[in-house]
């Protein structure tokens, strides 16, 4: 049985992985968090691994004292979630939220563990960095985005050089139909309230934006080694079919499932193996429709300029993301209204001192960078 490191495990992510740990029984060796210790120290109780890490150090102090009588190591700050990231066990799942799961990523392919990787922002940042170290330690990096996940899933088998083409779905999100002067005033209630997935804050809002579907397009760039141009994006209200495939002879695959993010995390552990176990059975006679139809550019602007981001490529990717992490936490705080978000990425784009040579430094100090822009934007 596979041990796991379990980074971000309080999160959406983290506790449907956890769902999994219990059914499956997988081995639980570390766990990390930013600053929930409630949740982590039931967890800690429940899957008895050897070590936690909690991001806020304050937090850690607190959680040392309540895990006293155990055995559990309890570690702080981003160098106890890298160590963490590096304890014994054989898959790091990383789904931590933002650029603040690229460092710990970095250090599990160092440790040459295989990552299961939610955490988007990591390749959307560090793709190049990322890919190359992941190459020279022979370390697999297994999807657990959906979208990313079904694209896995429909190439297995699929000859070598055979992709043509990503197909791309996006549920479109709670504003899906909207035009510009109606997102004026939306409110964090309204773009919070996502049609078909339960997810964490930022991941909901940037797909009420339709940033996510931007940074998954970078996701994919840097996981399937295609062009953008290559990569659809199609509009499937049912979100069904989570993304597929069109190979050389024309063939096109695509994985089908009900939303449930258990299946991706599930198959990411089981690689190269399939569970006997399925969670949630999907009834095509029950959906009956499946619909698709083109994003509105206009309206959502975040998808567009990634894409324009992702074809300068260097740091511009980065410089979109800050920017976005910065505006949706302003945006969830109440202090900016949806649309500037967009307008903000926009900016940071515009601004962005690229440079196609850079290492993990440049990224970090370019997200820096696009942070500052925004908060003196406000
Ligand atoms: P959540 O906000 O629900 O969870 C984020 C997790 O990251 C929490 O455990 C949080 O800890 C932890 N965290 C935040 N900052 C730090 C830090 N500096 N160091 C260590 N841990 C930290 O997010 P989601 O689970 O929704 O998303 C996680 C990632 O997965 C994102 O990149 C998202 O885009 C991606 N993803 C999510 C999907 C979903 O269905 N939710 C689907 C596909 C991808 P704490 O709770 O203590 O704050």
């Amino acid at each position: 049985m596979k041990s796991l490191i379990i980074l971000g495990s309080t999160g959406s992510i983290g506790t449907q992985a956890l769902d999994v740990c219990r059914r499956d029984g997988y081995k639980v060796t570390a766990l990390a968090a930013g600053s929930n210790i409630k949740l982590l120290e039931e967890q800690a109780r429940e899957f008895k691994p050897s070590l936690v890490a909690v991001f806020n150090e304050e937090k850690a102090k607190e959680l040392k004292i309540k895990l006293a009588d155990t055995d559990i190591k309890v570690l702080c700050g981003v160098d106890g979630v890298c160590e963490a990231a590096q304890f014994d066990g054989d898959i790091v799942l990383n789904s931590i939220v933002g650029i603040a799961g690229l460092r710990p990523t970095l250090k599990a392919i160092e440790a040459k563990k295989t990552i299961a990787l939610a955490n988007k922002e990591t390749l959307v940042t560090g793709g190049e960095i990322v890919n190359k170290l992941a190459r020279e330690k022979g370390v697999k990096i297994l999807p657990v985005d959906s979208e990313h996940s079904a694209i896995f899933q429909s190439l297995q088998g699929a000859p070598n050089g055979s992709l043509r083409k990503i197909l791309l779905t996006a549920s479109g999100g709670p504003f899906f139909g909207k035009r510009k002067k109606d997102l004026e005033n939306v409110t964090v209630k309204e773009a919070l309230n996502h049609p078909n997935w339960s997810m964490g804050a930022k991941i909901t809002i940037d797909s009420a934006t339709l940033m996510n579907k931007g940074l998954e397009v970078i996701e994919a760039v840097h996981l399937f080694g295609i062009s953008a141009d290559n990569i659809e994006v199609l509009v499937h209200r049912q979100s069904i079919v989570h993304s597929g495939v069109e190979l050389s002879d024309g063939a096109v695959i695509a994985q089908l499932g009900t939303p449930d993010m258990k299946l991706p995390i599930q198959y990411a552990l089981t690689y190269p193996e399939r569970s006997n176990y399925a969670f949630e059975k999907l009834d095509l006679f029950k959906i009956s429709t499946l619909t698709f139809q083109k994003p509105d550019y206009e309206t959502f602007r975040c998808l567009p300029l990634c894409i324009k981001a992702i074809n300068e490529g260097g740091l511009a990717p980065t410089a979109v993301n800050g920017a976005n992490e910065e505006a949706v936490r302003l945006f969830l705080e109440g202090k900016i209204k949806f649309l500037e978000i967009a307008e903000l990425v926009e900016k940071a784009l515009q601004n962005v001192n690229n440079k196609k040579e850079f290492n993990l430094d440049d990224i970090l100090e370019t997200d820096k960078q696009a942070r500052e822009l925004v908060r003196t934007y406000i």
